[in-house]
C-alpha cells in the first residue's frame, strides 16, 4: 500500500515525471515483498552457514548466511538494519537487508592510475597490458541442457490448443529454462563483483571512457523513413555491450572507489581506438580487428588494440565522478546488497 501511495503521489506530482500506476501481470513482474521496518526482524547467525530471522506473517525463517550484517555480527560493521525486502527470483525466495552502515572516511587511496576500456573481445582492457576475461555463464554441458530445453518448449507451444491456458508441463518446462537462464546471472553478476573490487583494492583513480551507452543502443536501428547504418553489425556490438553489462561496472567501480578512496573519472574519449598511444598519429588503418599496428612509418608500435585504447583512456583528462567520501568524518550510506536466502 506503502509503494502503490508513493505511485499515485509521483504520478500527480507536477515536477515528477511518472506514469498512472497499472496493473501489473501476475507471472511476468517481479514478485517482492517489503518488510518496511528493520526493528523485529530479530536476526541471529545461527552458524556459519546459515541465519534466522523473523518475517511479519510468516515466522521464523532460515537464510543462507553471505554476508557480515551491520549491527548484527559481533566485530563486523556499524551501524544498523533499517528493513528487508523479500524477492522471488528462478531459483527461490531471497532476503535483502536494508542497512545504514557508519562509515569513515576513508583515507586517499594510494594506488596507481589506470585505464580501462570496455573491450569487444575481451571484457575489460587494462592500461596495464593485462585483460579481465569474462567468465563462460554456463559451462557446455549446461549449454546443451538450455538448449534442448528451448526446444523442448518449443514443441510443447506448438501442440497447444488455442485459447487453452498453458499446460502443467509447459510451465514446468519454462521453470527450468528461467532457472538455468538465472544461473548464467548470477554467475555473470559474481564475476563482476569480484573483478570491480579487485581493481577499486588495487588502483586509486580508475579512469573510463564516457560515453552514453543508452544513446548507442537507441540510434543503431533508427526509423523507417531513415534507417541506421550497419544495423546488423550494431546490433550485435549492442548486444556485446549489453552482455557485458558495462554501465553497471562503472556504477559498481564508482562507489567501491570512494569507499576506499579512490575516485572514478569518466574522460570523453574520441578515437581512442584509432589513435597510437605512443606517437598520437590517428588512422583508422591502424586498426585492423584485435591487433593494433601504428601505420606511422617513424613510430610503428604494435600490440593490442584494446591495450592501446586503454592507455589513451589512462592519458586522457576528464572530469571526476563526485564520489560520497567528502561528505564529512563519518558518513551513512544506503544500501540494498543483494542477498541470497
Ligand atoms: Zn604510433
Amino acid at each position: 500500500m506503502k509503494t502503490y501511495r508513493q505511485a499515485w503521489a509521483n504520478f500527480f506530482n507536477p515536477d515528477h515525471p511518472a506514469k498512472r500506476p497499472t496493473f501489473k501481470g501476475r507471472f511476468r513482474s517481479r514478485m517482492a515483498v517489503d518488510v518496511p521496518q528493520g526493528r523485529d526482524l530479530n536476526i541471529v547467525r545461527l552458524n556459519r552457514r546459515w541465519g534466522a530471522v523473523n518475517l511479519p506473517k510468516v515466522g521464523r525463517v532460515r537464510f543462507r548466511w553471505t554476508k557480515d550484517l551491520p549491527g548484527v555480527t559481533k566485530g563486523g560493521p556499524a551501524g544498523r538494519i533499517t528493513g528487508a525486502r523479500l524477492v522471488k527470483q528462478a531459483h527461490g525466495w531471497h532476503i535483502v537487508f536494508r542497512t545504514e552502515p557508519q562509515v569513515s572516511a576513508p583515507a586517499s587511496h594510494p594506488g596507481p592510475p589506470v585505464g580501462i576500456d570496455r573491450g569487444i573481445n575481451v571484457a575489460l582492457a587494462l592500461s596495464d597490458g593485462t585483460m579481465r576475461e569474462h567468465c563462460d555463464g554456463l559451462t557446455a554441458g549446461e549449454k546443451e541442457h538450455l538448449r534442448r530445453l528451448e526446444k523442448k518448449s518449443a514443441r510443447q507451444r506448438r501442440t497447444r490448443t488455442p485459447g487453452q491456458p498453458t499446460s502443467k508441463r509447459l510451465r514446468r518446462t519454462y521453470d527450468q529454462i528461467a532457472k538455468a537462464r538465472a544461473t548464467a546471472k548470477r554467475r555473470a553478476f559474481d564475476w563482476q563483483h569480484q573483478t570491480t573490487t579487485e581493481l577499486a583494492t588495487t588502483f586509486g583513480v580508475i579512469k573510463v571512457e564516457d560515453l552514453r551507452i543508452t544513446n548507442m543502443l537507441r540510434s543503431a536501428k533508427g526509423t523507417a523513413e531513415a534507417p541506421g547504418k550497419n544495423v546488423a553489425q550494431k546490433s550485435g556490438l549492442n548486444r556485446s555491450i549489453s552482455e557485458q553489462a558495462w554501465g553497471r561496472t562503472v556504477t559498481l567501480l564508482e562507489y567501491k572507489s570512494a569507499d576506499r578512496g579512490g575516485q572514478v573519472v569518466k574522460v570523453p574519449a574520441p578515437g581512442t581506438s584509432q589513435t597510437c598511444h605512443r606517437c598520437g598519429h590517428r588512422d583508422p588503418a591502424s586498426r585492423n580487428g584485435t591487433v593494433f599496428a601504428c601505420v606511422n612509418p617513424v613510430c610503428g608500435w604494435g600490440g593490442h588494440a584494446d591495450t592501446n585504447a586503454a592507455i589513451n583512456i589512462n592519458n586522457a583528462d576528464g572530469i571526476a565522478v563526485p564520489g560520497r567520501g567528502d561528505l564529512g568524518v563519518t558518513r551513512s550510506v544506503k544500501r540494498q546488497p543483494p542477498r541470497a536466502a
